[in-house]
């Protein structure tokens, strides 16, 4: 993995250099990882890695921290310097940027506000932006690598949904089920389950209802999303499952998001705005008449974080390109009744979508 990581400071360091940026500062968060291979967590003991055109990256830790930044990844490619409690970090910082002190630096999204405060403090004439627009550039295009760890997730988590329809759900609460899933995720190669929506009859009609005590009865149609991690990359997936036999009503919002979900996934191919894959499932069930009740957008990208950039949603014109990986995740919600959604990860290829998951999509009754 680590032969990765030199290319991806490499470029963020180029791509630095063509916005005009004197450097980009990147604190714990999904892009340092992304960057480094490092994850330590986002505490108030400030810990850097600065990047600038024309310089070697360096990953200022504290000092307590130094044993695990050395033993990460990033020890090899960046150089690792430390301040110890009773210091001021930020001088630290200031005596390594100053000599580009009143340029315009990129700060990672997830930086901690004390963190950005204390950098304006020492560098008074610098500017702060946002790096998000460069830094999502370079996560949204997935390297085969990534693609592989994403496919991994998509398996298990398809794992789980198998297990789920042998176990069966009919007596059980919701909260009881959102534990097997968790169970089911890690038997099934996940180191960590990020989340488990269980929505039975009317819960299911709340896009991110949280499980309960209610139990799951005959006839119910249940909304099962979940996901977690497989080395650091993210699952996520939902099928809607029929409790016993399906009412007529059921069944025909289940074939309509079926048919947007499909057509979503048709629509899939580089070069072809991100808001078409939105509009290819919204059109379905607008001319089924359900359109008021299609809530959310149709998906979001994935990798390190759950929801990341590029997102399937109206508004959103940049073209997919190779490698990108999102959702597609149409649902249509009827309130106090019953929601239907059916969800899978799609990763871009030349030839169009290639789905991740391939849990069943027609609709599976369970016991
Ligand atoms: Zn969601
Ligand atoms: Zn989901
Ligand atoms: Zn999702």
């Amino acid at each position: 993995m680590s032969k990765h990581f030199g290319g991806r400071l490499s470029r963020a360091a180029d791509e630095t250099a063509r916005a005009g940026l004197a450097g980009l500062v990147v604190t714990p968060s999904a892009d340092l990882v992304y960057l480094a291979g490092y994850d330590p967590p986002p505490l108030y003991r400030l810990t850097a890695l600065l990047i600038r055109p024309g310089h070697d990256p360096l990953l200022v830790v504290p000092e307590l921290e130094q044993p695990r930044a050395l033993a990460s990844p990033a020890a090899k490619l960046v150089e690792v310097t430390s301040w110890r409690d009773g210091d001021d970090p930020y001088e630290l910082v200031r005596t390594v940027l100053s000599s580009s002190g009143s340029g315009t630096f990129g700060v990672t999204d997830r930086m901690l506000a004390v963190h950005l405060l204390g950098f304006q403090g020492v560098l008074p004439g610098a500017k702060f932006i946002a790096a998000s627009p460069l830094l999502a550039t370079l996560r949204a295009r997935k390297d085969p690598s990534e693609i592989h760890l994403l496919g991994r997730a998509a398996r298990g988590a398809d794992e789980a949904f198998r297990r789920m329809v042998r176990e069966g759900l009919e007596g059980r609460t919701e909260q009881d089920v959102a534990r097997s899933i968790g169970t089911h995720l890690v038997d099934a190669g996940h180191e960590s389950v990020a989340f488990t929506i269980v929505g039975s009859g009317p819960n299911g009609a709340s896009p991110h209802h949280d499980p309960t005590t209610r139990e799951v009865r005959m006839g119910d149609p249940v909304v099962l999303d979940y996901g977690g991690r497989v080395g650091g990359y993210c699952s996520d997936i939902t099928r809607t499952v029929s409790v016993g036999e399906p009412s007529e009503e059921f069944r025909e919002v289940y074939e309509i998001v079926r048919e947007a979900q499909e057509a979503a996934f048709r629509a899939v191919a580089p070069g072809v705005p991100a808001q078409e894959i939105d509009r290819s499932a919204r059109r379905i069930i607008e001319d089924a008449g359900y359109g008021d009740l299609f809530i959310h957008r149709t998906g979001h990208g994935i990798g390190l974080e759950e929801h990341e950039p590029p997102y399937m949603v109206e508004g959103n014109a940049e073209p997919l390109e190779v490698g990108m990986t999102f959702s597609i995740e149409p649902g249509i919600y009827l309130d106090g009744r019953f929601g239907v959604r059916i969800e899978d990860i799609v990763t871009v290829t030349a030839d169009g979508g290639q789905r991740l998951n391939n849990a069943p999509r027609e609709l599976t009754v369970v016991g």
